[in-house]
């Protein structure tokens, strides 16, 4: 028997079925309608974008980007006319002139990998065939030689803030009123170890403030339109930490950092590998530590809190303040804190329940020099992403999960005549807005019930010789199996008024 293994999705994805997608479109269409009434508009960016872009916006020492992102080489279009079969094309010239200009190394590795790529071209070549298997190796050994770029290097976005500052800047967003406010939902793509409620590909539901003014309000408001949201889709057991970080310079965080790095150059001997790394290459990540035996140090250490310089102090009373006015509930985490540079000030998190250990559902913070860093004009910036599988687990849990979708009316039919009228009655009544099951075969009606059960219909409507001939519809409640007859219009009419 010929060998035909099955396919299953692959590690760390996977499907999202009925009934959970119907819970899935209400939480996208609560964001639709939150989000627009706070005067957001969607923005949908590509999910394939430069590598660079993610190397520059979310940094190249991040774990996202160093080990997390699903990056490929695309054949450049150039490549792509390539080769007229007869020459070895302009990228043996390539390698020739690299090899004279004396770009790529003249060691025995060097000279090796020229020679096995020379080896894929002309074995291409030979057999006039264009194969891809070929290309990719040839690209990929290319792409080792720093300078010959003939394929563009591109990535699965990780995450949506870097792309829509890129949006932000090429359609010259800052000629609009500010500020511009986003928001975004779509699959991402990290590959880390898949477990509950971490997936390889995941989902967010992401927002961003771009532009002026510099005012709390604006940061108080974005976070009142989140918790807002969470309430509209009945998470349960939500808690918002929110934390100030600063800013970048030595009166503020930098000074900060220093301290702490003291400071944890004293306790060095008690903390983990990790933390002991952290403390030369991020000393502020050594307090998103989870070791239970460093929770005790940790608690010990200087708090940014009492570090900010004074205007960022202010911004941050401030922001608390706006909070309060809108009656949203935080408390205040100071060890809720950013790795990169360009995030500053407000940060917050919010964890929900039923989650674990994976319990954060949302992460945001101000991060004003972002679009700057990818080329921009110096521009505010502030947002958020949700975790979306998390939140509809969270729901799921608390048992806000969807019920399997019924059918409102199931068309038992018998006869051809039946029939024809079972669908323009199936038309007139999914017209009318119900959801219609018209059996494709004709079924014997006890048959037929009994479908209608399984599905969960709410009703059976009985079409048959006896029914079309008086025009008097039997109507039958599933869940009472009472039965009335009923004229078309008297049924339509019926089915509406509940
Ligand atoms: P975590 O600490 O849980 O890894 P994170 O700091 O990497 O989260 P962000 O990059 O801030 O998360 O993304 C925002 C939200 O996206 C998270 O709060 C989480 O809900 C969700 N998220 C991040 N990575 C994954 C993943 N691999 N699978 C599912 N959801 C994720
Ligand atoms: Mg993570």
């Amino acid at each position: 028997m010929a060998n035909k293994s099955k396919f299953q999705a692959i590690r760390g994805t996977r499907d999202l079925l009925p009934p959970d997608t119907a819970l899935w479109n209400r939480v996208e269409q609560t964001a639709h309608e939150v989000f627009t009434t706070y005067g957001y508009g969607e923005i949908r960016p590509p999910i394939l974008e430069p590598t660079e872009l993610f190397a520059r916006a979310v940094g190249g020492d991040t774990d996202i980007v160093s080990k997390e992102m699903y990056t490929f080489i695309e054949r450049s279009d150039e490549l792509d006319l390539q080769p007229t079969l007869g020459d070895l094309g302009p990228f043996l010239q390539r390698v020739k002139e690299l090899q004279e200009s004396g770009q790529v190394p003249r060691d025995p590795v060097g000279l090796e990998l020229v020679e096995a790529a020379r080896k894929d071209v002309d074995a291409m070549l030979r057999s006039k065939q264009k194969s891809d298997e070929a290309w990719r190796k040839i690209i990929e050994l290319i792409m080792l030689f720093d300078g010959l770029k003939l394929g563009n290097d591109i990535s699965l976005r990780p995450e949506a803030t870097a792309s829509v500052c890129r949006a932000y800047i090429e359609h010259n967003m800052q000629q609009l009123p500010q500020p511009v406010k986003l928001y975004y939902m779509g699959p991402m793509f990290r590959r880390e170890r898949p477990q509950k409620g971490r997936y390889r590909q995941f989902y967010q539901i992401g927002a961003e403030i771009l532009g002026g003014p510099d005012a709390p309000a604006i940061d108080a408001e974005l976070i009142e339109m989140l918790m807002t949201f969470f309430d509209k889709c009945g998470l349960q057991g939500t808690e918002l930490s929110i934390n100030s970080i600063g800013h970048a310079a030595d009166n503020c965080r930098r000074g900060y950092v220093s301290l702490l790095r003291a400071e944890l150059e004293k306790v060095k001997d008690k903390l983990g590998a990790d933390s002991q790394r952290r403390i030369e290459t991020n000393p502020l990540r050594v307090l998103d530590s989870k070791l239970e035996h460093e929770q005790a140090i940790i608690a010990t250490l200087p708090r940014i809190a009492d570090h900010l310089c004074d205007e960022c102090k202010a911004h941050y009373a401030a922001v608390k303040h706006e909070l309060e006015q809108r009656g949203v509930i935080y408390r205040e985490n100071w060890r809720l804190v950013r790795g990169l540079d360009y995030y500053m000030r407000t940060t917050f998190e919010i964890t929900a329940q039923g989650l674990g250990s994976q319990n954060s559902v949302c992460g945001g913070g101000r991060y004003d020099g972002l679009v700057e860093l990818l080329g921009g004009p110096p521009t505010k910036g502030i947002g958020f992403a949700i975790g979306e599988d998390r939140l509809i687990l969270s729901l799921q849990e608390s048992g806000k999960g969807a019920a399997p979708q019924g059918r409102d009316v199931y068309i038992a039919w018998m006869g051809e005549r039946a029939y024809a009228t079972a669908i323009r009655a199936a038309k007139t009544l999914r017209k009318a807005g119900f959801s219609v099951e018209l059996p494709a075969t004709e079924l014997k009606f006890g048959k037929a019930l009994e479908r209608a059960s399984k599905l969960g219909s709410r009703f059976a409507l009985i079409l048959g010789d006896n029914e079309v001939q008086s025009g008097e519809w039997t109507l039958k409640n599933l869940a009472t199996s009472e039965q009335q007859k009923l004229t078309e219009q008297a049924l339509l009419d019926y089915l509406k008024s509940l």
